[in-house]
């Protein structure tokens, strides 16, 4: 995490990153005492934390203990065209909302990823930068809401559709179509564009998944 906050991060968010680094992964089992040590928290926010994230579906019960939930073919595709949806609406908002300067961080994001096409795990940080950007710049708080919890979801996913051969290159061009259509201010194709890169990376990950073993 190469992002700054304020303030101090609580519980919630430390597991959430933690599972988010992959330290925690689908099918490993959350114990509250461990959690407690490893954060250097009491147990009772991670308790709360622990909760919240079974409400969200990040962890499901496994009898007496919570494991971090895995998705089924199912809930990939249902977390995908939600995602789409979403994403689409964000890019049609921030072509009628991102302020210039936005528009610049959004134009200098892509020149950077050009020099990540040979790190996967660089470029997958940066486009979660690059999405991120976009949400911000529709301006819209509840629709943010609503896509990080997406994102969290994504966090459950072990790998980056971004590891697929030749699929960097081509996901950076669709970055820059998103771009040029927020930048044009032209809503339709913002959101067709940013429609359509989830897809492909839908058809990359269903694609990874068929070969893995
Ligand atoms: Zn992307």
């Amino acid at each position: 995490m190469t992002e700054t906050k304020t303030g101090p991060k609580d519980a919630y968010e430390l597991i959430l990153e933690a599972i988010d680094a992959g330290t925690y992964k689908p099918g490993d089992r959350m114990v509250e005492s461990e959690l407690a040590e490893r954060f250097g928290v009491s147990r009772t926010p991670i308790r709360e934390a622990l909760q919240r994230l079974e409400t969200q579906r990040l962890l499901n019960r496994d009898g007496r203990s919570l494991i971090v939930a895995s998705l089924d073919h199912n809930q990939l595709a249902e977390l995908y065209s939600v995602r789409a949806e979403l994403e689409g609406l964000a890019a049609r908002l921030a072509a009628q909302h991102a302020a210039p300067e936005e528009q610049k961080v959004l134009r200098a994001m892509i020149e950077e990823d050009r020099g990540l096409i040979d790190d996967p795990a660089a470029l997958a940080r940066a486009n979660r930068r690059f999405h991120r950007q976009i949400h911000l710049a529709s301006h819209n708080r509840y629709l943010l809401q609503q896509l990080d919890l997406v994102h969290r979801t994504m966090a459950l996913l072990a790998t980056t559709s971004l590891a697929a051969e030749g699929r960097s290159e081509v996901a950076i061009e669709e970055h820059d179509a998103i771009v040029r259509a927020i930048e044009a201010r032209d809503a339709d194709a913002a959101d067709d564009a940013l429609r359509t890169h989830i897809s492909k990376a839908f058809e990359t990950r269903l694609t990874l998944d068929s070969k893995a073993p």
